[in-house]
């Protein structure tokens, strides 16, 4: 099963509307402020928690209900990180939120702040000699323990251009193998695009389809949430979603001067 075909364009998130259990007294040296909150969505009410570890600055959201999070066509990470930022905003907007809080929220955003500068630029496949034998070893002793026995491959060329749908990979598993597109070698690619395209058709091996109400799903959050600890997750994704229609085209062949004039004649002939 391959990746998702298509990739729509980014739609926002509709998380619902919150309202937060009211907030109990906190001592001056509380190491973790709490508060439960209750979202309606779509006529369904879902209970929650957000945690806020004042000493750590970590921030841990959590949907009781974990079918809350079937709305989303996105990953189980990205879900949660728009909805950690959204509670957390919508929390200091509370008149009766204590004082220590805003200090560690100010404190959090100068770190998001610094984090964001550091976050790498987006390697480009030009400057890597790529294998992909090597680029499967490496995810697997990093990610996965060196548990995945598949035999990894490039799918064949294909010179026509493509009219509705870019497929990056796509893993057989009676047969053990993943097939990268071949397009992806070309050197306009960041290397972390090639990268999550590999560990996605890894990670349908470590999480295989499931079967829920008759249907047999391959990304389900589980994958989703195994696919997302990929360390330029978020960087490869967002590179996709704006760039995908360039990989629709075949790969551009070099032409050489000299060579055009046979190349014409054996058209004609
Ligand atoms: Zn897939």
């Amino acid at each position: 099963m391959g990746k998702p075909s298509t990739i729509t364009p980014k739609k926002s998130l509709r998380f619902g509307s919150f309202v937060f259990s009211p907030s109990r007294e906190v001592s001056k040296n509380i190491k973790v402020y709490s508060r439960l909150f209750r979202c309606r969505k779509d006529g369904f009410d879902y209970m929650g928690q957000i945690k806020i570890d004042l000493q750590n600055f970590v921030i841990k959201v959590e949907v009781f209900n974990k079918n809350y999070f079937d709305y989303f066509n996105s990953s189980l990470n990205n879900v949660t990180l728009a909805l950690k930022k959204l509670l957390f905003t919508k929390l200091l907007l509370e008149k009766s939120v204590p004082e220590i809080l805003r200090e560690t929220a100010f404190s959090l955003l100068k770190n998001n702040a610094i984090e964001r500068k550091q976050s790498p630029t987006l390697d480009l496949i030009k400057d890597h000699k790529v294998n992909l034998k090597e680029i499967f070893d490496k995810l697997n002793t990093k990610y996965f323990k060196s548990e995945i026995k598949a035999t990894i491959k490039w799918g064949k060329k294909v010179n026509k251009k493509n009219l509705t749908s870019f497929r990056f990979g796509s893993y057989d598993a009676k047969k053990q193998l993943i097939r990268i597109h071949p397009r992806l070698q070309q050197d306009f690619v960041p290397i972390s695009v090639l990268e999550l395209t590999v560990y996605h058709e890894m990670c349908h091996q470590w999480a295989p389809m499931k079967r829920e109400r008759g249907m047999w799903i391959a990304h389900h959050p589980q994958f989703k949430e195994k696919e997302s600890e990929y360390s330029f997750y978020n960087e490869a994704r967002s590179w996709e979603k704006e760039n995908w229609k360039k990989l629709m085209r075949p790969i551009r062949k070099k032409i050489i001067p000299d060579k055009v004039s046979t190349l014409s004649k054996k058209m004609r002939s």
